[in-house]
């Protein structure tokens, strides 16, 4: 699922595309991804593409105001999720739609902006106004913008995994399993470890790291572990620097202990057992818990 650099580096190349290109038309196929598809439909013909930012996830379309200019509508964006595997990109009418193209906004420069995604776990919605700052407001703070201070407060506040705080969008938004598993790794922090317990030393290692990954991942324009493409249809570099994610079995690249996988906060989590040390009541609760599945079955 594209994270916050695979999000960042197609915002970027949307912003190059299409910033300033109005939309003609919509056209929509399945539509089961989309808030309300009638909105699309209705309000984004005549609006013009003014910035394309990333929101944790999101990519967020700033529209103008549209032909017949409604005083209070406020901001208006389109927001798109890419879910699993979706593709936003900007193609010219001539080439042929790809299998799964579910949007189609017509340009004003001749080309097309199209919305491909096999899976449809993505998003997509047409927001406005009170309505778009009320959706905003449920994301925690960007990692790349959070100062340490705030970053320290959000994951020590709650008595909850690290592994499962930095998933949250409602605390950080924009992290995923990739650079989660990256980011503990290189700090050395086990995922099980419960965030209000990390030594304020390990807290500062971890913002560094993390905004090290995240900002280099930015550069190779992303991960693309499936089938992730940027808005050029280009895919992403940073896989070849993964660390520890995907990486079961084979050696740790600083101590060479085999590493492991393991679910914490239902979510599969690379570690090495080594370097990260495992928290202490940890294999006690998953002794307990694997007992009671294989009580459960019998
Ligand atoms: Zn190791």
């Amino acid at each position: 699922m594209p994270e916050l650099p695979e999000v960042e580096t197609v915002a970027r190349g949307l912003q190059r595309e299409v910033v300033g290109r109005r939309i003609l038309s919509v056209t929509l196929g399945k539509t089961d991804f989309i808030d309300n598809p009638e909105m699309l439909e209705g309000e984004l013909p005549g609006r013009t593409i003014v910035r394309v930012e990333r929101y944790g996830k999101f990519l967020l379309l700033r529209l103008s105001p549209g032909e017949e200019a409604k005083p209070d509508e406020g901001e208006v964006a389109l927001l798109a999720h890419l879910g699993m595997t979706g593709l936003l990109l900007p193609r010219e009418v001539s080439v042929p739609q790809a299998k799964h193209t579910h949007v189609v906004m017509p340009l004003d420069d001749g080309r097309e902006l199209r919305y491909v995604d096999p899976r449809r776990f993505g998003r997509m919605a047409y927001l406005a106004g009170e309505v778009l700052s009320r959706e905003l407001q449920r994301f925690g703070a960007d990692p790349l913008e959070a100062g340490l201070e705030e970053f320290a407060r959000r994951i020590q506040q709650r008595k909850a995994r690290i592994k499962a705080l930095l998933l949250d969008q409602s605390v950080l938004r924009g992290v995923g399993n990739i650079y989660a598993d990256e980011s503990l790794w290189r700090a050395k922090i086990h995922p099980a470890q419960l965030g209000a317990r990390l030594k304020r030393p390990q807290v500062q290692l971890l913002y560094r790291k993390l905004q090290e990954i995240l900002k280099k991942a930015i550069v190779l324009r992303g991960s693309s572990i499936s089938d992730f493409l940027d808005a050029d249809g280009m895919p992403g570099e940073y896989q070849q620097h993964h660390r520890v994610y995907g990486r079961e079995g084979q050696p740790c690249l600083r101590c060479k202990t085999p590493i492991r996988r393991v679910s914490v906060a239902g979510r599969s989590s690379y570690y090495c057992p080594d370097c990260q040390k495992m928290p202490r009541g940890w294999k006690k609760l998953r002794k307990r818990k694997s007992r009671q599945k294989r009580g459960a079955r019998h």
